[in-house]
């Protein structure tokens, strides 16, 4: 094993979504393996071929790139696509190369034919409870006759290979919880390959790490248990014993595991949310681990591939805070190029109807870019640009009216005196009404009206965006103004057009 070059791999099984979990198990493969100049492989996992579908692997290598992390070797890359110098990269393509490495440790005698039925495997188990035993193998067909297992093998029984686990005690080194060890009773003689032919997940992966030349088996802690069965596998074969790093559980912030319950946990449920991918990772990535001596939160990741190591990983689970992941997805939104945010808060808008679906002319370009550079600050994700700027579009008078709060200012005996002279006043501006056309039509409207700060001003944002409150009007005004001038799919009102709507709504008294 060549050590000075770390080789690590991701190995999904392609049996759904990719949740934050794997994807932190995929982000800390890869810092390893760029921050030490190591390889990064992906292996799928697909031997249960019931649950495993083809549009999983599909999405999981997409989600995968988005994310950023590129591989070395697997499925997708290298000259011939699919068979790099240690594929192929699908296990469900492997099955040969299992099937040669079974023969060689039954014929070392490391491995043995188990010809229990499921019958005689039950009752042994309920023996077991009755008699509060550990649930373990007997062993019953650890030394069989040859006779015996001819006698089985013209029959054509049906027979699992199980591993023969010695006496003492299995240890290996994790990078993250240091010095481990099981009883050898506790992992008993795992099933290799079952009476089916299928070989099992703890052979597989064994066989595949041990071949592609895995350094070092990063993975979640729900295998922890696993890897006894395949350490013995490795010193079954005489090979080299990898180094291990299993990653703490991810909790919600209830405690419990994180699960759908506590919201969106799937890579694409929060892409299509409009958290970036950058501020994901950044999260990830300290969500179990910390740079050296340091509170810093904002990472790219080529700062993080800089300064991963395993030993700053902790083995305590990491609760997922989700205030934490937006708060940085506003960081990463503000600091983001603005023409990429157009292109992704785009689809949002034209979804509605809104504006064309794709980049179409310079100024509904230019204006969608004033836009989001006035509610970009108000939204943790992008999802939530359009309900922040609908009124632009769908702006509706009557339902401004009804609301409680609004019809608490518009009772007020000077409010339909402000709109009153504020229409007339708008109506002799020349449009578009500039920002600063509209502050001097409002001095006038405070003179003519004796109205003054929120009676002056409360009145007419209503009448404009629906709301009591909400962004500048020195920018809400030019934004309404340009919105009302472009070839639009939903046309912008302008804000003649809104106050003389909002007047014939208002109900007379
Ligand atoms: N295919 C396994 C899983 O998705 C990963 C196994 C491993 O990393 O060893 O949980």
């Amino acid at each position: 094993m060549n050590q000075s070059k770390p080789r690590v791999r991701f190995a999904p099984s392609p049996t759904g979504q990719l949740h934050v979990g794997n994807a932190r198990t995929a982000l800390y493969n890869w810092l390893f393996a760029r921050r030490f100049g190591g390889d990064f492989l992906i292996r799928i996992e697909d031997t249960d071929i019931e649950r495993s579908e083809a549009r999983y692997e599909t999405q999981l290598l997409e989600d995968l790139r988005w994310l950023g992390l590129d591989w070395d070797e697997g499925p997708q890359v290298g000259a011939s696509k699919e068979i790099g110098p240690n594929g192929p990269y699908r296990q469900s393509e492997r099955l040969e190369i299992y099937r040669e490495h079974i023969e060689r440790l039954l014929a070392s005698g490391a491995a043995y034919r188990c010809f229990c039925t499921a019958e005689q495997l039950d009752a042994e188990r309920e023996q077991a409870i009755a008699a509060h035993q550990p649930q373990v193998y007997s062993g019953r067909c650890r030394s069989i006759s040859s006779d015996e297992i001819e006698f089985h093998l013209t029959k054509h029984e049906p027979f699992a290979v199980r591993l023969k686990i010695g006496a003492e005690p299995i240890r290996f080194h994790d990078m993250v919880r240091g010095a481990v060890e099981f009883a050898a009773e506790a992992v008993s003689d795992p099933i290799l390959v079952r009476s089916s032919g299928m070989p099992v997940y703890n052979y597989v992966v064994t066989i595949d790490d041990a071949l592609m030349r895995i350094t070092h088996v990063i993975r979640g802690d729900d295998h922890l248990s696993n890897t006894p069965k395949q350490v013995a596998i490795y010193q079954a074969f005489g090979w080299p014993l990898p180094e291990f790093a299993h990653l703490s559980t991810i909790l919600g912030p209830d405690k419990t595991r994180l699960s759908k319950r506590h919201g969106a946990t799937s890579i694409a449920s929060f892409r299509e949310m409009g958290i970036l991918p950058e501020a994901l990772t950044n999260y990830l990535a300290l969500l179990g681990w910390g740079a050296e001596g340091g509170t810093r939160e904002t990472f790219t990741m080529a700062e993080l591939a800089a300064e991963f190591t395993l030993e700053r990983v902790t083995p305590s689970p990491a609760i997922f805070d989700f205030n934490k992941l937006y708060w940085l997805n506003r960081h990463y939104l503000k600091a983001a190029e603005p023409k990429r945010v157009a292109a992704l808060a785009r689809p949002y808008f034209a979804a509605r109807g809104w504006l064309p679906e794709a980049s179409s002319s310079d100024s509904i370009d230019g204006w969608f870019e004033q836009l989001l550079a006035l509610f970009l600050p108000a939204v943790d994700q992008l999802d939530q640009l359009p309900e922040k700027a609908r009124f632009l579009f769908a702006f509706d008078p009557v339902t401004a009216i009804a609301d409680n709060e609004n019809a608490a200012v518009l009772t007020n005996d000077s409010a339909r005196k402000v709109l009153g002279e504020f229409a007339a006043r708008i109506a002799m501006l020349p449009a578009p009404v500039t920002a600063e056309a509209f502050k001097a039509a409002m001095t006038e409207v405070k003179t003519a009206s004796g109205a003054k700060g929120k009676d002056l001003f409360h009145p007419v944002r209503i009448a404009l965006t629906g709301a009591h409150s909400g962004p500048e009007f020195d920018k809400v005004i030019p934004l309404i103004e340009a919105g009302s001038q472009l070839p639009l799919p939903t046309p912008v009102a302008s804000v003649q057009q809104r106050v003389e709507r909002f007047l014939a709504a208002l109900p007379s008294r």
